[in-house]
């Protein structure tokens, strides 16, 4: 899989000290990835600083080296798929898929028009918000889609005006050291620097004096630090956290109308999607119907080595995420949860665990009220819809949410009173660029993509003109 640098001025670091990478398909170390210094994070925050200074100047350039970034992107997937499967897990056709949508959100990003917002122009004067770019950006992404991830905050970070430095979760590092790599080529020297580490390389750059920004994405317990340590020198802060997403099932929907949505809703990268379906309520009477619907998709999914041609659903991407899923599936079954299929890992190596859909339980079980992040799924029965509504609601986190019925008016009514960032009527995890994405709750704080996203780097300026 060749050598894997850090990119911090324009140019690949020489290796010094390195950490393993893991393929959870096999649960062995493949690859070595550079462990950035502190003196290598100083060099990196100081050429995002320095190529601030002229990065900022001229937005037509900047929406030019997007394009040509896209267009990179675009082509990438043969190079950057099989590395992103190898630590990742996911099938290769899906890692393909996560670079090509990197593209798309630098395109996407590239062309954003960014409308005048004149708020006064009379006798007396003309005054106009214009958006400013805030500086260096510190970026730390999770394990689950490194690469999109990552394009979610660079490519609006740079629109901006912003320079950056970028650290993937040590699970995940080698995608994203390409992808720098792989940007350098048409960036200018230290707008895009990437470097690789632990936990620990992630508090240095929240607490580093450089960056004014903190882009963030990962976990809630994780966010609440990165938001205490952001906050003594008043870096702008935004968290992108964890989720613990309920679909609500109405009394008229047909349960096999609606099983494969849901199924993949919940399932997509082997549950490991921030806003994946991680709960679904569904009416008492069709009970037993969406279960078994539920689970007949379950049995038929292959699972494998990403690598495999028909593999469906990859591992688990890490031993910690393993152990943690496999003792909340265990946690039920203790308690009276029945497995209407799956229920255990999968025997031999790497972190593979059977697509597991879990009936009899309801909320107050661990699986139901904690994020999972992972493939099981409890199903829990309902009688009074506004019962479900109000379980549904009843957690700290408020990322998505989603109602299935065929009455789209009051599905949708229903799912305007989910709290959450982003309320589907039948679908889940409908993304675009375009669309503000982020959590209320624990969830979150700001937004990325769209014209949203984009602010959420910038700082508002009234710039005023006297006239008199
Ligand atoms: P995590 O919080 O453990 O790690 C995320 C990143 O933070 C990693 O790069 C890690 O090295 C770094 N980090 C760890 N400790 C840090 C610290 N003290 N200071 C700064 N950085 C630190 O999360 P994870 O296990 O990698 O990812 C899974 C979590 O991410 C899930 O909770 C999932 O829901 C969430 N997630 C959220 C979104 C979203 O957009 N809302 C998207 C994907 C994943």
């Amino acid at each position: 899989m060749g050598t894997y640098a850090m990119t911090i001025a324009g140019a690949d670091v020489p290796v010094s000290a390195t950490f393993p990478v893991v393929n959870p398909a096999t649960g062995a170390p493949f690859a070595d990835a550079p462990e950035c210094t502190r003196a290598e994070l100083d060099e990196a925050f100081a050429s995002a600083a320095k190529a601030y200074v002229e990065w900022r100047q001229d937005e037509s350039f900047r929406r030019a080296t997007l394009e040509k970034a896209a267009d990179l992107l675009f082509a990438a997937g043969e190079e950057l798929g099989p590395v992103l499967t190898a630590e990742q897990g996911k099938p290769l056709r899906d890692a393909a898929g996560e670079v090509f949508a990197a593209g798309i959100w630098f395109k996407y990003f590239a062309g954003l028009e960014i409308p005048s917002q004149i708020i006064q122009d009379d006798d007396r004067a003309t005054a106009e918000v214009i958006r400013r770019p805030l500086g260096v950006v510190a970026a730390i992404t999770p394990w689950n889609f490194p690469v999109t991830l990552a394009s979610w905050k660079i490519a609006p970070a740079l629109l901006a005006g912003n320079t950056m430095v970028l650290k993937p979760s040590p699970f995940t590092p080698l995608a994203t050291l390409k992808l720098g790599q792989l940007l350098a080529s048409v960036l200018p020297a230290g707008v895009l620097n990437v470097v690789s580490g632990g936990d620990e390389l992630g508090a240095w750059m929240t607490s580093h004096p450089v960056p004014r920004k903190v882009s963030f994405t990962g976990s809630v317990a994780t966010g609440k630090h990165v938001a205490a340590s952001a906050a003594p020198d008043l870096k702008r802060v935004t968290l992108e956290l964890g989720g613990n997403d309920p679909a609500i099932v109405l009394d008229d929907v047909d349960p096999s109308a609606v099983a494969d949505k849901l199924f993949w809703g919940a399932f997509s990268n082997n549950g490991q999607i921030c806003s994946a379906i991680k709960r679904v309520y569904v009416p008492e009477r069709m009970y037993g119907e969406v279960v078994d619907a539920l689970a007949d998709r379950a049995k038929a999914v292959k699972v494998g080595d990403g690598t495999a041609e028909d593999t469906q659903l990859g591992p688990i991407n890490n031993k910690p995420q393993f152990d943690r899923v496999s003792e909340l599936v265990a946690d039920a079954l203790a308690h009276g949860a029945k497995a209407a299929t799956g229920g255990k890992p999968i025997a031999g190596d790497g972190y593979f665990f059977e697509p597991t859909i879990l009936s009899n339980l309801s909320d107050g079980t661990r699986i139901v009220d904690e994020e999972q992040f992972g493939p099981a799924l409890p199903v829990i029965a309902y009688t009074n819809l506004e019962d479900a509504i109000e379980r549904a609601n009843a957690t700290h986190f408020g990322l998505s949410g989603s109602v299935w019925g065929n009455d789209l008016e009051h599905a949708a009514e229903v799912a305007s009173r989910l709290e959450c960032g982003t309320a589907w009527v039948n679908a889940h995890l409908a993304l675009a660029p375009s669309q503000p994405f982020g959590g209320s709750k624990w969830s979150g704080i700001g937004v990325e993509n769209g014209l949203w996203g984009y602010e959420g780097f910038t700082e508002l300026q009234v710039l005023y003109r006297s006239k008199t």
